[in-house]
Order: C-alpha cells, then structure tokens, then sequence
C-alpha cells in the first residue's frame, strides 16, 4: 500500500516498445473501462473487476524496468478512471527520469475539465504531454495515425521535443507482438486487417498445440498454458483490448 492508500488496477504493462509512440516507451493498460465502444480491441480489459493491485511506487519501478525507456504511455481500459493513483505513479517516475506522458481516454478533454468523472483527473491532466481523446468508432478507423478513430483527436498539452516530429493523426501504425510464456500481447494500434491477422495466428496455435502452446502441460494452478496491445490473447481460449 502506498503512503497515500492508492493502488493501481493494471491489466497489463509492456517495458520497451516503439509501437506506442514517439521513441522507447513503456506502456501501462489499466482494467476497467466505463464505455462499451464496438469493436474496442480489449473487450477483456473493460469491466470492472480487480486483476493486479500495484502501488504507483511500484509500477512507476516496474515502467522503468529499461534504461533506455524515455516515456510512458497510458491506455487501457480508461486512465482517467483511475486518475489519482496514476498522476501519483507519473510523480514516482518523473523523480526518477524525465519521461513524456502519452494518455489515450475515451473522455473528450473538454468534459474533463468541465466535468471531470473523478476528483483526481485534473491532476492527471497537469502530467500528460500528450492526449488522445473520444471513444473509438469503427467506421471511422482510417487505418492512420496513433488515434483508434478518426474522431479522436491529438491535444498537445504539454509539447516535447521529442514529440515534435511525431505525427499522431497521419503517420503509419506498426504493432509489437510480445510473446511472454504463452501469453502473446499484441501492443499498437493495429493497421487494417493485422487484428484478424493476430486472431487467426493464436487460434492456428490453439488448433495446433490443443491449448497448449510450446507443449507443456498445465501450470501449478492446474490451468493450460496461454497465448494472447493493448490486445492480449490466450491460446488456451479463456480469453475474455483499448
Ligand atoms: S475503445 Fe477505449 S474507451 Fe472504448 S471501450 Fe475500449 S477501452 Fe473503453
């Protein structure tokens, strides 16, 4: 617990990629999510449910967990809702090293300052660099950019030099696939067709290994092994993201 009693909810971290803006970042999606967009990428990150409490001291360490890392993205799942705990964790890793901050929300920035969900969204907002807001619609996914939709928007709050010649709206996607165990993270905004692509390479694992990708057996929980940006996925199908 941390000297404030805040934790935080976390679905899911990747340390190091390229995938989630400008330069080597660490990404940190959060559980929980109080919009039902069609077609969200991670469905399995959107109720509210518990999954891996961490103090912000400690997830700020963890984000940090490469050197080279020069900044944070935060997706989820909603950042906002959890927005005190991470405005602390960015405070936690800023003592440490200076970092940009890029926050995707489903909120539009002008409800969050007129009428923020939570008391602690302003104190987020003073941290990110960079936000991307409005929720993801479908037929709206031009395939460009860093935004899901294009009527997502791109607020520079808090321009960087870093940041500068990065081009959220127009620029090329590409996506990492992180295979941990046998869990795969799919970590980006995936261009068109690549989403279906990543399905259709764990469910092929799935049919092959019957669940049981790299051939070993079930884990000391008795459960099968897993293969799964933020879309994670599971090879053994107990799947359940933004
Ligand atoms: S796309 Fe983002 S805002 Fe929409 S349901 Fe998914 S996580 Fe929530």
């Amino acid at each position: 617990m941390s000297a404030t009693g805040l934790l935080v909810n976390v679905a899911a971290t990747r340390v190091g990629t390229r995938a989630l803006g400008p330069g080597l970042r660490s990404v940190l999606w959060v559980q929980g999510c109080p919009f039902t967009c069609p077609g969200c990428m991670s469905p399995q990150w959107i109720p509210d449910r518990r999954t891996r409490l961490v103090t912000p001291r400690e997830l700020a360490s963890e984000l940090l967990g490469d050197a080279r890392v020069t900044g944070l993205t935060l997706s989820g799942g909603e950042p906002m809702a959890q927005a005190d705990a991470l405005a602390e964790m960015v405070a936690h890793a800023r003592a440490a090293r200076d970092l940009s901050v890029l926050c995707f929300t489903g909120y539009r920035l002008e409800r969050l300052r007129a009428d923020p969900p939570n008391p602690g969204v302003a104190r987020l907002l003073a941290c990110v660099d960079t936000l991307v807001d409005g929720l993801y619609v479908a037929a709206l996914d031009d395939g460009r950019g860093l935004r899901g939709s294009r009527n997502q928007r791109v607020h520079r709050l808090n321009p960087r030099a870093e940041e500068a010649g990065t081009d959220f709206e127009e620029g090329p996607r590409s996506v990492e696939i992180a295979l941990e165990g046998p869990t795969a993270l799919l970590v980006g905004v995936p261009p068109p067709g690549l989403l279906t692509a990543f399905d259709t390479a764990v469910d092929t694992v799935r049919a092959l290994t019957g669940g049981n990708p790299g051939g070993r057996g079930p884990g000391p929980d008795g459960r099968q092994p897993r293969c799964d940006q933020g879309r994670k996925r599971e090879c053994d199908g107990t799947d359940g993201q933004r």
